[in-house]
């Protein structure tokens, strides 16, 4: 795209957003907390997810001072789903921060940006989208959209790519309805610019599409990822009767606050450190996620067996009974534990 082609740019991408935007909660208000929750659970998560979550934190902790004065295993329980429970810690923590200051959330990008969990995207979602403000976002779709519109061949893993497309998010800015125009670009990323098979023919930008011409899909450009690291690691459901073991996990770390099944770094270890035969064990099931560079295996086994004392004697570990489990925030892996075993008990 051209310089002197961004005005229409502009205006035919607002048309088709003013025509063409999905109706969604977050849309239909200017509350600047709202719409900064709105973010946090849109990322890594689809908005169809999203809207039960959403509407349902809102009823729950309607101000940021309600959020804040909630006692942390509130706040868990209501993500409990939604996955990536560092979102809902941080969020609280943000909430705690701006209460103790006894300040509203800013309008400003760098005010928006001290405080803890909002990025330089999530600042400028809410500066732009609450206030007005005219600032950039930069996330995914936006990346495909201005690598493809501008045919960008540098590798977007690059920090210097980033930086020229933050450059370009900020040059296409219109002077108005900045908000409308950032949630334009987001939308088309989420409903024609798509990753694989972009709707180029009914684009509402198409003439201004310099990677539409060169063939869509080669954009954006990413460099080979490093190999994945692969590991096998182990859970127990442990029962008795109509109860399981559970591990409450400490705060502080990656799943603070959050419940899991008993687990080892591999069945080896299980078997050491809690003293089962392997005949007292059956195999449940199999669940594979994905954390950073490693590609994980974790490898669910169940035993009717009462708990070894010295395995699971400490205050972390409770009984608790299968009916109460779903009502527990389980990170992502082990809430399929909990799904499989709510399916079939
Ligand atoms: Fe994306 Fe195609 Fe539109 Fe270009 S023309 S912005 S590649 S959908």
């Amino acid at each position: 795209m051209r310089q002197n082609q961004i005005p229409a740019f502009q205006k035919a991408l607002l048309a088709w957003y003013q025509k063409n935007a999905r109706d969604l909660p977050w849309r239909r208000t200017k509350d600047p907390y709202a719409i900064w929750v709105s973010e946090i659970m849109l990322q890594q998560t689809q908005v169809k997810t999203v809207i039960p979550y959403y509407e349902k934190w809102l009823r729950q902790f309607p101000t940021v001072k309600r959020l804040a004065e909630s006692p942390s295993e509130t706040v868990m329980n209501h993500w409990a789903g939604l996955g990536y429970y560092r979102r809902a810690r941080m969020l609280h923590q943000a909430a705690q921060f701006l209460s103790d200051k006894k300040e509203a959330v800013p309008s400003e990008l760098n005010a928006l940006m001290k405080i803890p969990g909002i990025g330089r995207y999530t600042a400028g979602a809410i500066a732009s989208i609450a206030f007005e403000k005219k600032v950039p976002v930069l996330d995914g779709n936006v990346i495909r959209i201005l690598t493809r519109l501008y045919a960008i061949k540098e590798d977007i893993g690059s920090p210097k790519t980033i930086k020229k497309l933050w450059g370009l998010a900020e040059i296409i800015l219109p002077d108005k309805k900045i908000g409308d125009f950032n949630q334009a670009l987001m939308e088309l990323g989420a409903t024609v610019c798509f990753p694989q098979s972009p709707s180029c023919l009914i684009c509402p930008v198409n003439s201004f599409c310099d990677g539409a011409k060169l063939g869509p899909e080669k954009f954006p450009v990413k460099n080979k990822k490093e190999k994945a690291e692969l590991l096998e690691t182990a859970a127990l459901i442990l029962r008795n009767k109509n109860r399981l073991l559970l591990e409450k996990q400490p705060s502080g770390g990656r799943w603070g606050g959050l419940w899991m099944f008993p687990h080892w770094r591999s069945s080896k270890s299980m078997l050491k450190e809690t003293g089962f035969k392997e005949k007292d064990l059956s195999r449940r099931m199999t669940v594979k996620h994905g954390f950073t560079k490693y590609r994980i295996t974790l490898q669910v086994y169940e035993s009717s067996l009462k708990s070894n004392r010295k395995a699971f004697g400490d205050e972390r570990h409770q009984w608790i009974a299968v009916s109460s489990i779903k009502n527990l925030p389980f990170p992502a892996p082990h809430q399929k534990i909990v799904s499989e075993i709510l399916k079939n008990d």
